[in-house]
């Protein structure tokens, strides 16, 4: 998995896990873990795309990725809540209206906020979802009228 599309893939609700967090550098333990899990791999790498009937990207910019992406079928829609953390792939549990969040994080009594059940991060739809949520969509209208 390409590292800059990660956020994006779980914003979506992917289960989208990259392979340096687990470990899985060289193309055969790439490949083990992709048969394992039953995951479609995402890479840069010919030989490994080849070898693992995974998904072959050409560009290097996350949004041209995107649109690799996109083309190859690849759901680009963002899940209402979000899913999945964008830091580690954990899933993302509602935090309560009265439960503590830390400083970085809007109260929850105001404004929805998730937690990582993996990692604690905090998530909220802010600045930064907001603007992913607006490149994907752009990214999707390329697409259909790509396919149009
Ligand atoms: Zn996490």
């Amino acid at each position: 998995m390409c590292g800059g599309l990660r956020a994006y893939l779980r914003l979506c609700g992917h289960d989208a896990a990259y392979a340096l967090d687990r470990g899985a550098e060289a193309d055969d333990a790439i490949a083990a873990l992709a048969r394992d899990e039953d995951r479609v791999v995402v890479t840069r790498d010919r030989d490994l795309a080849a070898a693992t009937d995974g998904v072959l990207l050409r560009e290097r910019d996350s949004l041209d990725q995107l649109r690799e992406l996109a083309a190859a079928g690849i759901s680009l829609e963002p899940t209402d809540d979000p899913e999945r953390c964008g830091r580690c792939n954990g899933q993302l549990d509602r935090v309560p209206a009265d439960d503590a969040t830390p400083d970085y994080a809007p109260d929850p009594a105001d404004e929805d906020v998730w937690r990582c059940r993996d990692c604690e991060q905090c998530f909220w739809k802010g600045s930064h979802h907001e603007r992913m949520v607006q490149t994907l969509s752009v990214v999707r209208r390329n697409e259909n009228a790509a396919g149009s």
